[in-house]
């Protein structure tokens, strides 16, 4: 009984064994897999997957270190992927000051436009931050303020910060404004102190499961490709870091996915 709300199974490193990382997934009991798209090719991959197969689902959305593949057709594009039934999100969007791929004027303006795009078709998003932090919040909060004055349904569950690498204060600030935190492989090694302090100081009611695969493979299997049936590694340090049976965090992460993502269409 769980959900890796963030998995790339359209890249490359996945090409070659599909068939057999869903088996393996299916029979560690994940039920469902969010693939989040970084541009419009890989959204497009994504929701072809979803349609192929009950258990997946698909984002829509272009990555901020993917902003230069930004074009004019490009926001067309996503609105009309993300009419499919099988889409939950729009993401993964968000803000990289990290990697520096794209001015940070650009990522914004991106980043933004994807957020009213969200809005428009009432879908959660999923969020990327690497030391953007100050910056991201302040535009959530100013987005989340907005839907609150008229009322609108995704103001209550606006999305995720998927893989978060925050503080637990943060997590805090993101929480108050309704989002999930999004917790990956990291929090099973050993040097994740701020990353299990976060786990343990957010309500359990907003957390989220996740592996980012192929990347983040968590503690047993560090090195290796990461693939969904991992994200169980990710609920059982949860489980011992909280100190509840992992039975509850299993409940309780997939029913605040389906919360979430509400995905529409039923396996
Ligand atoms: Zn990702």
């Amino acid at each position: 009984l769980l959900v890796d709300t963030h998995c790339h199974l359209t890249f490359d490193a996945f090409a070659e064994d599909l068939e057999e990382v869903l088996r393996r997934a299916w029979g560690a009991g994940v039920e469902r897999v969010l693939i989040p798209g970084i541009d419009a090719a890989t959204s497009r991959s994504g929701v072809a997957l979803a349609e192929a197969f009950s258990e997946l689902f698909a984002a829509v959305g272009v990555h901020p270190n993917d902003s230069r593949t930004w074009g004019n057709e490009t926001l067309l594009a996503l609105r009309e992927m993300a009419l499919h039934a099988k889409v939950s999100a729009i993401g993964e969007i968000g803000l990289d000051y990290y990697r520096d791929r794209a001015p940070k004027d650009l990522q914004i303006t991106i980043f933004q436009t994807q957020l009213d795009l969200a809005r428009e078709l009432d879908l959660p998003v999923v969020i990327h931050n690497r030391e953007a932090t100050g910056d991201l919040l302040s535009i959530l909060e100013t987005w989340v303020g907005g839907m609150v004055a008229e009322s609108h349904p995704l103001a209550l569950h606006p999305g995720v910060l998927h893989s978060f690498s925050g503080t637990p204060e943060e997590a805090g600030r993101a929480v108050d404004l309704g989002f999930c935190i999004g917790i990956t492989g990291p929090v099973t090694f050993k040097n994740s102190a701020q990353m299990q302090e976060v786990v343990r100081a957010v309500p359990l009611e907003s957390l989220l499961v996740e592996t980012d695969a192929p990347f983040l493979t968590p503690h047993p299997h560090r090195g290796k490709r990461n693939e969904p049936a991992f994200v169980r590694f990710v609920a059982q340090k949860i489980a011992e870091l909280r100190d509840v049976p992992l039975l509850t965090v299993e409940i309780v992460t997939t029913s605040n996915a389906e919360r979430l993502f509400n995905w529409r269409v039923k396996t």
